[in-house]
């Protein structure tokens, strides 16, 4: 049986990049922080499924919450990096990134007491022009990325990139799940898309990459577990994508839970890759198509 990836990013909902243009970074301080409750929801659910998985922890919410950090360690998950403020990469200079993620990774290995070594992009932003990101990302010491997703998105999003986990040269890579359908490459494993597509589209993606003999990965934001969030002002469509089906997320994530095995990020890239995953491993993997030391399909 494949061991899934889960992975959780750490925000609270106004954090969001759809609500950026309307709620000013000065402005977070201010709201109601509903980030604790909803994370502790998934933890309980977790611990009710003995699964573990990978928080992507924004540091803005480590700084101000140590204590939840500590606990989701505590409590064996993986901690990992979302970034410091939800920046995305591409309003970023190299300069910027590196401050930001550097920030981001002390903040949370000196509230949880380990090495943080997995890095996720706010909202995909590691596109075709920001690839230089995944070199920051080793430079500063991360050993795995999962922030690519390949395929089409109105924010970020790479057409054409590798589908499954491989080894890049200096970083191992987990891209969101996929599946390909009439010609195209869709994505169905988190956020608006696991809320919008009914239950038994996730199950047959995640047995369709099976089939391709590849792990998914699944991931899902706190605030999705939160149906009683207020509603704020944003473009028609992230509304949309932000509010819809939030009171299924709980019923079709522990259907989820219930179908698979899931583990954290990088307990399935170890599998994938082997141990150490992420330390130049190219041309070392056991499958052909992880050993590709190239982010595209040629
Ligand atoms: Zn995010």
């Amino acid at each position: 049986m494949i061991t899934d990836a889960l992975s959780i990013d750490v925000e609270d909902y106004f954090m969001a990049s759809a609500f950026e243009p309307f709620v000013p970074r000065s402005d977070w301080d201010r709201k109601e922080c509903r980030v604790l409750s909803s994370t502790y929801k998934i933890l309980s659910i977790l611990d009710e499924f003995e699964t573990k998985a990978t928080f992507f922890v924004l540091g803005w919410v480590g700084e101000r919450r140590p204590k939840l950090v500590r606990e989701i360690h505590a409590r064996g998950h993986e901690v990992a990096c979302h970034g410091y403020d939800h920046r995305l990469i591409y309003h970023q200079d190299a300069g910027e990134f590196r401050a930001d993620v550097r920030k981001a990774k002390r903040l949370l290995e000196d509230a949880c007491g380990a090495p943080v070594v997995g890095y996720r992009a706010p909202s995909f932003s590691v596109v075709r022009d920001t690839r230089w990101a995944l070199d920051v990302l080793a430079e500063e010491g991360f050993l795995y990325d999962a922030s690519v997703l390949p395929a089409r998105h109105a924010r970020g999003g790479m057409e054409g990139a590798h589908r499954f986990p491989h080894q890049l040269s200096r970083l191992a890579e987990f891209p969101m799940s996929t599946v390909r359908l009439f010609g195209k490459t869709i994505p169905f494993s988190g956020g608006g898309y696991f809320r919008l597509f009914p239950y038994p589209f996730t199950r047959w993606g995640i047995r369709a990459c099976h089939r391709e003999g590849n792990p998914s990965i699944v991931y899902l934001h706190p605030w999705e577990f939160d149906p009683g969030q207020p509603r704020l002002k944003a473009r028609w469509m992230d509304r949309f994508r932000h509010t819809v089906n939030l009171h299924k997320t709980e019923e079709k994530f522990r259907r989820l839970l219930k179908d698979f095995r899931f583990g954290t990020v990088r307990g399935v890239l170890e599998d994938c890759l082997g141990r150490g995953a992420g330390e130049a491993l190219a041309g070392t993997s056991k499958r052909r198509f992880f050993s590709e030391n190239r982010l595209f399909v040629e």
